[in-house]
């Protein structure tokens, strides 16, 4: 782990905080402990704290409202941030991103998320880093670090074993001790000891028999003893679902409110004895210690946000496209068929439906509606002008519910600007409130008239003037957690109720979809309403949305498309994700491609022997035609600046930098841990530490490309590696310095990744595991000298029976190299 400054150096005064503590009552201190709304705290005038605002991350911050009026930076998601391996680059991204929270009035970002990528199936692992502890805690410090300098405190999430989301509820995640300390807390003991993070975001789930929100152990014996966390512990939204227990347990904040187990429940039980009153002080300490070094305690009433009607300082969109150029990783590059020189190759063939439709985030509350989206049709032919000509075809479909209909074709009946008229309407059809909207997907945590909700009789109608751009068989949708009513040109064509989700969070994320299939004519305009009445049972946030797309004909996609790559003198095909593939809420079920992509893929690569496959997805996903085409470029998901960083790295302008930070499997059989699902309530971390690259090593099975795998576009010798010490005192760390040179023809960017191996025949330990990495960059033919300093905790061992870290007198060796299955240089070193 890196150890490095404290940045929580806003002054703490713990006689102040007593003395403000003390003019409060018990039930004042209560009603600061649960959440006014959503998103925001309590605040109390009379000891001069103002409410503070919550907004989730990690790939963004779109502030308290979900709408296209108030969009927000789209960041390359945090597995594309774990490819870079760069902290340098993460920390600027992170800077930026706590700066854009700060001038939306954000003072706590829900993010990063820093659980592992357990399984390649887990929904939300688009949202995690990586699938290993030390570059987690890495680019998590980094992370940290750049949010909270920016003035804005961070939740690292979800504290701990939230590593899938099926039933995450409820779940009791079984994980020993050593597996627990050397994997999954490890990066929270990082940003908590190394970065400071304000925040501990307690998960959903159980841990060994206890709710997350309720684990004394792990909330107040580990992360507040041992580790000595001085920030407030937040609940996951509704995670704290008992009142003494949790307050017992070391949880400070109980998100959303204003209603929560806490409340009067929580002052009855002070009155009664059974929660201590130096328990809540401590809570209300925390919170104020919070308040203090966001400049939310004795300052002005009001959140330091930009003020209204200003423009948010949004993410330089150049930032974006070199991050997002940095994450992408040069799989396969037979021939150097990458990269392509646009006036050398004349005509390219776009092909795959990601190309014109890109996954760029996933789904639940990490996204956001992003300021602008450069698709790789756009960008593709934008630098390609004058210079080569793009025939293009979408292959397949993917989608999952009808698409959006396509910009510019819906106008508002009452304005006739583009867009929609959103209606709310009273349970006998009174209209309460109306405006105009662009967007087909509308979602709300608040901010809805009463009597428009769950439970309620009131309606959300959305009504727009629809023009075909094509005549003929067409599918229209409507979504959402309730009844739906569609109905075009006046008369109904679909009504239907759809299904409550087991997860509040899906009925924004997949809610069910009523369709009609309905005739429309070229160039006619289409009258369509849809009328949403919320489930009664209904829970989370409100959300409908409206689809109207083509009936299309599957076979003359794919065959169209294949014709287009057999007359073009190279192929790119762009597959991946589609919308609600992967999503907090779900887990994935299959790691192949939906949709008949992969055959797409093979037809083309059977026409064109320059095909070059660029994968749109934040996880690991099945490449069975890996070995026949000439380039693999993963390009995670993405964010806005998708296509101007693809196009920069397809055509060379820039290199494809990144590593992977989660190995691909060749098959779901391969994958060490491949499921998600718990039996009988539990979710048994059976296979220990042996997740991601260390299951593939302990099994002796090769992956279709191993961790820390990515080419570049220039090649690398690695010549020496020194170190200071061939044995190591418990405690000490070991300083290496990798000498590379760049052996190729362009400049480059090279990964050093160190990995330390016990003894061949010890089986306690991984074959090897990552330990330090670190950045070379070089012009051809030039060295780079690269220091890396791996931590003494790379050599230790987590001792069950003496509850903490043993150095056992070992022979290790440290290896360097380009990957974890591409090792170039070692040095043995014992330790102890
Ligand atoms: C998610 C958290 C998120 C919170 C607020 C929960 O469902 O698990 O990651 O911060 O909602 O949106």
């Amino acid at each position: 782990m890196t150890t490095g400054s404290l940045n929580t150096a806003a002054t703490t005064d713990p006689a102040e905080e007593q003395s403000l503590v003390a003019v409060l009552s018990v039930a004042e201190k209560v009603l600061l402990l649960t959440g006014a709304d959503s998103w925001r705290t309590q605040g109390a005038k009379a000891i001069g704290l103002r409410p503070m605002t919550t907004s989730d991350g990690p790939a963004g911050v779109r502030g308290v409202i979900k709408d296209e009026r108030s969009p927000s930076s789209c960041l390359p998601c945090p597995s594309a941030l774990g490819a870079t391996w760069d902290t340098g680059l993460v920390y600027e991204l992170a800077a930026a991103l706590g700066a854009e929270a700060r001038s939306k009035g954000v003072d706590v970002l829900l993010g990063p998320t820093i659980n592992l990528m357990r399984t390649p199936l887990g929904g939300r692992g688009f949202e995690c880093f990586a699938e290993d502890p030390v570059l987690t805690a890495e680019i998590a410090v980094a992370y940290v670090r750049g949010v909270q300098e920016a003035g804005v405190a961070t939740t690292v999430k979800h504290y701990v074993g939230n590593d899938s989301e099926t039933d995450r509820w409820n779940y009791d995640a079984r994980i020993t001790e050593r597996v627990l300390r050397e994997l999954y807390l490890a990066p929270f003991e990082a940003t908590v000891r190394d970065a400071g993070t304000m925040l501990v975001m307690a998960a959903y789930n159980k841990v060994n028999g206890l709710p997350m929100t309720e684990n004394e152990r792990l909330l107040k014996d580990v992360l507040k003893g041992e580790w000595g966390f001085d920030g407030v512990v937040t609940s996951d939204w509704h995670a704290a679902r008992s009142t003494a227990a949790t307050a017992l347990a070391a949880l400070d904040l109980a998100m959303p409110g204003p209603h929560g187990p806490w409340g009067d429940l929580l002052t009855r039980a002070v009155a009664d004895g059974a929660v201590r009153p130096e328990v809540l002080d401590d809570k209300v300490i925390r919170l104020l210690r919070l308040a203090r070094r966001v400049g939310a305690l004795g300052g002005s009433a009001d959140p330091p946000g930009q003020p209204a009607g200003a423009e948010a300082q949004l993410i330089d969109p150049r930032l974006l496209r070199r991050a997002t150029a940095a994450s992408l990783v040069l799989l396969r590059n037979e021939q150097e068929a990458l990269p392509i020189r646009p006036d050398a190759v004349g005509s390219i063939a776009l092909l795959g439906p990601n190309a014109f439709q890109p996954t760029i985030q996933g789904g639940g509350s990490a996204g956001v509606v992003p300021v602008s989206v450069s698709t790789p049709e756009g960008a593709l032919r934008a630098a390609v002008v004058g210079q080569a000509e793009i025939i293009t075809a979408a292959g397949c479909q993917t989608w999952v519910m009808v698409p959006e209909p396509a910009a510019g074709s819906l106008r508002d009946p009452d304005t006739g600007e583009p867009g929609l008229r959103l209606e709310f309407r009273a349970a006998d059809g009174t209209l309460l409130s109306s405006e105009h909207r662009t967007s087909t997907s509308l979602a709300w945590w608040d901010g809805v008239p009463p009597g428009i909700g769950w439970g309620e009789s009131g309606r959300i109608v959305l009504l727009a003037s629809f023009l075909p751009g094509s005549g003929g068989p067409y599918l229209v949708g409507a979504a959402g957690v309730g009844r739906l009513t569609i109905a075009i040109d006046g008369g109904t064509v679909a009504d239907e109720p759809t299904r409550v989700p087991a997860d509040p969070v899906e009925a924004m994320t997949r809610p069910g979809e009523v369709r009609a299939a309905v005739t429309l004519e070229a160039g006619r305009q289409t009258q369509v309403r849809l009328e949403f009445r919320p489930a009664a049972d209904g829970e989370g946030p409100l959300a409908v949305r409206l689809g109207i797309a083509p009936a299309v004909d599957e076979d003359k996609l794919l065959a169209d498309a294949t014709a287009a790559a057999s007359r073009a003198e190279a192929a790119i095909v762009v597959v991946g994700s589609a919308a609600m593939t992967e999503s907090e809420g779900f887990d994935r079920s299959t790691l192949v491609l939906p949709g008949r992509q992969d055959e797409l893929i093979s037809r083309v690569a059977a026409v064109n022997s320059r095909t070059v496959v660029v994968v749109n997805a934040g996880m690991p996903v099945l490449m069975p035609w890996a070995g026949q085409v000439a380039a693999v470029l993963y390009a995670w998901l993405p964010g806005q600046a998708m296509g101007e960083a693809l196009a920069d790295v397809l055509f060379g302008d820039a290199e494809p930098g990144g590593r992977l930070p989660v190995t691909l499997p060749a098959s779901e059989a391969d994958c060490p841990v491949l499921h998600a699902v718990p039996r009988d309530g539990q979710l048994s971390y059976d296979e220990g530490l042996l997740i991601g690259y260390r299951g593939y090593d302990a099994a002796g099975v090769a992956p279709e490309y191993p961790f820390g795998h990515g080419l570049g576009y220039t090649s690398w010798a690695y010549e020496s590696l020194r170190t200071t010490a061939g044995s190591l005192a418990p405690g000490d760390d070991l300083e290496l310095v990798v000498t590379v040179r760049n052996t190729g023809t362009r400049p480059g960017r090279e990964i050093v990744q160190a990995y330390v191996a016990g003894q061949p025949d010890d089986e306690t330990r991984p074959v090897r595991a990552l330990a330090a990495f670190g950045i070379a960059a070089a012009e051809p033919g030039e060295l780079a000298e690269v220091p890396l300093r791996v931590p003494a905790r790379a050599f230790a061992r987590w001792d069950a029976e003496t509850g903490g870290w043993a150095w056992p007198r070992e022979l290790f060796t440290v290896h360097v190299g380009r990957s974890s299955r591409d090792l170039r240089l070692s040095a043995p070193v014992t330790a102890a």
